[in-house]
């Protein structure tokens, strides 16, 4: 029977190549009517014969282009409309409601075949298709067309814009598309020259890797930094140019070949690996690559190419692996502007490749690892943002600004909260600045009508002091019980949980450090169970940046200034001043806030196991203590459970344990194993006496993976359900998604 039909799809189906898709589908079907990309949606209008149509609906949800997302897909009768042959319309901004803006997409295999074949693109590194390419770190504004994109100042010639218009071709409506007579081209800044021919350009930079140079490089979403992996001289002196930056690098492998020799990697990783997303995935290290590449972190950060570029530089085998680390100075931005490239890096390193067109939006590359078979992301960035996470509540114009330290914001539409990409540490100037023209540009791009702000508890971050300013109405929103409704928000959970928050900081609301915490909560309100017992931070900061002092915290609390006659290894090497000093502060309780936060206790832990009484960067001891597990222990240590959790039984067996000279291996497993059991204790104390089941884990503790896969299981193993982060960071890059369910609920309910 013939029927006329409306279909409207919503969802991710912008810049993916989501028209042509459907046009072709529809050729194929004999099918005859209109397809029209809206900022709301895609619809199509076809006429056919009604099993024809069901097959063409099928093939719609099925065979959707890799990076498009269908959300929605309604069907609806129309009256019959003569249709003489399938054509699709030109966009139309006809509403308040949004599309969604892709994510970038690395290049796609076809295109890396295209760019063998193509006499226009021969080895030419913009070559991108409806299904491949940057899209974000390009778009200005919305709907998705070339003159809003960072591409309008290249004109298309003749062969690209016969493709850009040919319907059935790949590269139809394929904003970016380019070539080498048309698009950008790269250059290479060098000794005081600057090298433009294209194919000299890579043979150049092949032969400086080669020899040990260091390059910063643009990327898709910002500048990157890259050297020879194997080069411990080369990787030295990058990290040297990094003010000797602490952190392991990640890398970039040619194929997964390769990878596999210096990592272990299973199907689960492989798979994301290789997804359009491309992220570093954290895998576990088999072999060492230079030693300052992962500095006895039992991790490698690695990546597969996900630009043509970064596949024309492997061609001819010359590398294993190479370093791409983000190309910044401290903790500012990544780079994305080109002056300032050349400003900064020329000085330090000894190239700067860069390209002619702009990067709009500032990406970092996204971080994640696969714990119980599951991906788990840890930064959020690239092939992510900026993708809403779709909620069951009502979320709009609600701005969530986050915390403060591993800052990401969030806005609400309709039922969607756009997380940013990954921010950076507030404190930093530029990166204030990152942040406040991304909260800008996100309220422009997603028509964002601003109703009510959400911010930390904590007055003193800068994103707390930014919503103040607003002129808006302003909820404050503890920083644990948004870590435990960030995760709720991710599985659609609108009801009572026992949560686990765990982190390094947060403020309480009795003025204290929170980051050991065991909730019943739901999206309203809180009521905190159990915690770690309090204890002082000397020094606030100091004691962040310095484990050894929560280290002597923890001694001080639990054998006063006896702790001074055990003969601890890790004092030996302290400063004899600075520990006078401390055991003072601690003895008259000045500047020493109270503290029951588990990265503070995993940095004492890390300390007196001598694993690190420095910290370098931002969770490094917590890190060490992971990376030094010997898995073989099934041992723990003691702790009491008394309303709050003590930890002085466990001290004193650790004291125990290194004057015995256990290793730090096992130490570090029974530290973790203890950890896990108490989550477990608690669980089921918490079940028991409050008769819920649902368990909740967040904070950054659970990026550790030793825990996370344990606690999972155990509790799942005791009867519970468990819920933990898994496309959300459960860091604080989570939390203004949880604010924002928090504050979209209270509304809900009006308890505003
Ligand atoms: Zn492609
Ligand atoms: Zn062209
Ligand atoms: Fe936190």
């Amino acid at each position: 029977m013939e029927k006329s039909i409306n279909i409207r799809i919503k969802g991710l189906v912008q810049g993916v190549g989501f028209r042509p898709f459907v046009y072709r589908i529809a050729d194929n079907h004999g099918l005859k009517g209109r397809v029209e990309n809206r900022n709301d949606g895609v619809i199509i209008n076809v006429a056919g014969d009604e099993n024809v149509l069901n097959s063409f609906i099928n093939d719609l949800k099925t065979k959707a282009p890799p990076a498009s997302e269908i959300h929605s897909l309604e069907v609806h009768s129309t009256n019959k409309k003569a249709f003489t042959d399938f054509q699709i319309n030109k966009s139309k901004n006809i509403s308040e409601e949004i599309t969604l803006v892709s994510p970038d997409i690395a290049v796609c295999m076809e295109c890396l075949e295209d760019m063998k074949v193509q006499k226009h693109r021969i080895d030419y590194p913009f070559i991108n298709c409806t299904n491949c390419g940057p899209r974000f770190t390009i778009i200005k504004s919305l709907p998705y067309d070339r003159p809003e994109t960072t591409m309008s100042i290249f004109p298309m010639c003749e062969k690209c814009c016969s493709e850009y218009s040919n319907v059935l071709d790949r590269r139809f409506h394929a904003q970016p598309v380019a070539c080498s007579n048309c698009g950008p081209k790269y250059s290479l800044h060098l000794n005081g020259n600057i090298i433009e021919d294209q194919g000299l350009i890579i043979k150049t930079m092949r032969a400086l890797l080669k020899e040990g140079k260091v390059i910063a490089v643009k990327g898709m979403g910002g500048y990157f930094l890259a050297c020879d992996a194997l080069n411990q001289e080369a990787v030295r002196k990058l990290r040297e140019g990094k003010n000797r930056e602490g952190k392991p690098f990640a890398v970039m492998f040619p194929d997964l070949e390769t990878i596999e020799k210096y990592a272990f990697i299973d199907e689960d990783e492989k798979k994301w690996l290789t997804s359009w997303k491309r992220p570093i995935i954290l895998l576990r290290k088999k072999n060492e690559l230079a030693r300052d590449v992962c500095l006895d972190f039992s991790t490698i950060g690695s990546m597969l190419p996900y630009m043509p570029f970064h596949y024309l530089l492997f061609e001819e085998n010359q590398f294993n692996a190479l370093v791409f680390t983000s190309g910044n100075i401290a903790d500012e931005p990544i780079v994305i502007d080109d002056k300032s490239a050349l400003q900064i890096f020329l000085p330090v390193y000894d190239a700067v490749l860069s390209y002619n067109r702009e990067i709009f939006n500032r990406v970092d590359d996204s971080v994640g690892m696969i714990v119980n078979h599951s991906e788990r992301i840890i930064r959020r960035s690239r092939g992510y943002a900026p993708s809403p996470v779709h909620l069951d509540l009502d979320v709009d114009g609600i701005i969530a600004v986050g915390a403060e330290l591993v800052n990401s914001f969030c806005v609400g539409k309709g039922k969607q909260a756009f997380l940013s990409q990954y921010i950076g540490d507030l404190k930093n100037l530029e990166t204030f600045e990152f942040f406040r023209e991304s909260m800008t540009r996100y309220k422009n791009l997603f028509r964002i009508q601003p109703q009510l702000m959400v911010c930390d508890l904590h007055p003193d971050y800068l994103s707390s002091k930014y919503a103040a300013q607003a002129g808006l109405p302003l909820m404050e929103v503890q920083h644990h019980h948004a870590h435990i409704a960030s995760c709720m928000a991710e599985y659609k959970l609108d009801e009572k949980v026992i949560g686990v928050a765990f982190d390094g900081v947060g403020l309480g609301d009795d003025g204290h450090i929170w980051g050991g915490e065991f909730f019943i909560c739901d999206l309203n309100e809180y009521r905190r169970l159990n915690h770690f017992e309090y204890v002082m931070m000397p020094g606030g900061d100091q004691a962040t940046l310095h484990p050894w002092r929560m280290a002597v915290s923890y001694l001080y609390h639990t054998f006063g200034t006896d702790f001074l006659d055990l003969d601890l290894p890790f004092l030996r090497s302290v400063d004899k001043k600075e520990l006078e000093l401390v055991i003072q502060m601690l003895g008259k309780k000045i500047n020493s806030p109270l503290s029951s936060s588990a990265g503070r206790l995993f940095d004492a832990v890390a300390a007196l196991a001598g694993l690190c009484s420095h910290s370098s960067f931002h969770a490094e001891a917590p890190m060490r203590l992971e990376s030094t597990i010997m898995e073989a222990s099934g041992e723990r240590y003691d702790f009491i459970n008394k309303g709050s959790i003590s930890f002085v039984p466990m001290i004193k067996e650790i004291v125990n344990d290194i004057q015995h000279g256990i290793s730090a291996e096992e130490i570090s497993a029974k530290f973790h194993n203890t950890i896990i059991e108490l989550i477990l204790e608690i669980c089921n104390q918490l079940r028991a006496e409050e008769s819920v089941r649902k368990v909740v884990l967040s904070g950054g503790t659970f990026q550790n993976r030793y825990i996370l896969e344990r606690v999972e299981r155990k509790l799942m193993a005791n009867g519970f359900e468990v819920y933990a982060h898994k496309k959300i960071p459960s860091n604080d890059g989570g939390i203004a998604l949880g604010q924002i369910a928090i504050a979209a609920k209270r509304r809900a309910i009006g308890v505003i």
